[in-house]
């Protein structure tokens, strides 16, 4: 009996491999689309972006059009907030899962969850892709092999591993001549060799400064948390993706050359002028705690005097330049996105194919792009999935005409 062969069978049922086939089957009516997804429903990470409400794209990404009138097409409409990031209306992240799954199945994809792909390979004679696939079926365990014309990596990185990214899709990509280019943990928190933990829950609007070498590598304005083990935040997330362990350093020393400066007072420019006249309306000649009131929090008050004693000029410097220096960053458990990955030079991006295996497209996480918070990371995940729909509706049109 002759064997299915799909047009495509996508490695990854996330917000990449989603994207491409619910666009594919809409371009492609009666196309054959395969997917494989590790976790028991589709879409799983999708539920706790953007704290359960979905950031899915940001006004400043030149492609978000594109995107959203492809959410619009699958019933998801969306609100803009005042920072330009793009939510679902109801700012529920689980409308927009449900409605890639239901576009996906009514699409007619063949979808197989709970099950997940150790390998695939080309077959250079059949000129067709072998996808093998491990699955639990009624407790025992199932080897399932899947032929197609195409295969779609979109298995993401390694962030978050419990939510099925654990980086299998490298794996995958190294059997097809693919490098990786170094991968990191990114958006984490900062840990600090200082010990923080007397801040720890407090919260404050500054400005952070990354510094290595005299130099300053990053800086941004937000809301800073301080933790028992250092610093979050979504500017401190942010920080995280310029935060490199050099080459030939380890996690024990690899963070040296850094320093974070806070600026507490980031819309002071004076921050002596302000003790001042505060010292002056308390009737003070030190700075002590009824000075500081009101214009920090009393944890971090209370820490800049024990290390300036009160004295004015050292404590208006040290509100403007509290420095920390970070030891580490909060692991894979913790990130939300991967840093490296495939690198855009073997792919081409026009189609998001292998430069190296027609028929190999890979979308979304697993390529070498990381985007800060604010809805970056999943517009890539759409637009490149995307990108490979269109270039399979393209072929597939080709392959009619011809
Ligand atoms: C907590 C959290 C919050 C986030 N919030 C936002 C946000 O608000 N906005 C934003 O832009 N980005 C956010 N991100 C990042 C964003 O979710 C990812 O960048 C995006 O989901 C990547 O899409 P993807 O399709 O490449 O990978 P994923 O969405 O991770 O999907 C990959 C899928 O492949 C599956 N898979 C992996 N290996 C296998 C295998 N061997 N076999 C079968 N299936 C496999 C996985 O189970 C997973 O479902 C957040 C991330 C996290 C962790």
């Amino acid at each position: 009996m002759d064997r299915k062969v799909y047009d495509i069978c996508i490695i990854g049922g996330g917000a990449a491999g989603l994207a491409c086939a619910a666009e594919a089957e809409k371009l492609v009516p009666g196309i054959s689309v395969f997917i494989v997804e590790k976790n028991d429903i589709l879409g799983r990470k999708i539920l706790s972006t953007g704290n359960g409400r979905c950031n899915l794209s940001n006004k400043a990404c030149p492609g978000h059009e594109g995107v959203l009138r492809f959410f619009d097409s699958i019933g998801v409409i969306t609100r803009t907030d005042e920072a330009g990031r793009i939510y679902p209306y109801s700012e529920d992240a689980r409308d927009v899962a449900d409605a890639l799954t239901d576009a996906v199945v009514s699409g007619g994809a063949d979808v197989l969850t709970g099950a997940v792909c150790t390998a695939c390979s080309f077959d250079e004679s059949e000129q067709l892709y072998e996808t093998q696939i491990t699955a639990e079926q009624d407790g025992s365990e199932k080897k399932i092999s899947i032929l197609s014309k195409r295969v779609l990596l979109a298995a993401g990185g390694k962030a978050a591993p419990k939510l099925g990214t654990t980086g299998d899709g490298y794996r995958i990509a190294r059997r097809f001549y693919h490098t990786v280019t170094r991968l990191a943990p990114a958006l984490t928190a900062v840990e600090t060799h200082e010990d923080l933990s007397s801040l720890s829950g407090v919260r404050a609007k500054v400005k952070i400064s990354l510094i290595s070498h005299g130099g300053s590598l990053f800086e941004e304005n937000g809301e800073i948390q301080f933790t028992d083990y250092g610093i979050s935040g979504i500017c401190v997330f942010n920080m995280s993706r310029f935060l490199d362990i050099p080459e030939g350093r380890t996690l024990i020393n690899g963070f040296d050359d850094y320093a974070v400066e806070i600026d507490f007072l980031p819309d002071t420019r004076d921050a002596g002028m302000l003790v001042r006249t505060r010292m002056k309306s308390c009737g003070e000649d030190q700075v002590d705690i009824s000075v500081l009131r009101s214009i920090v929090k009393r944890p971090v008050a209370e820490m800049i005097l024990e290390k300036t004693g009160g004295e004015p000029e050292m404590t208006a410097w040290l509100l403007k330049h509290f420095m920390v220096h970070p030891s580490g960053i909060r692991g894979w458990d913790h990130a939300e996105i991967t840093r490296g990955g495939i690198p855009l030079t073997e792919i081409k991006m026009d189609r998001m194919e292998s430069k190296y295996y027609p028929g190999l497209f890979f979308a979304g996480e697993i390529i070498d792009f990381d985007g800060p918070c604010g809805g970056f990371n999943l517009e890539n995940a759409w637009e490149t999935g995307l990108r490979a729909a269109y270039a399979i509706a393209g072929d597939s049109e080709k392959t009619k005409t011809e």
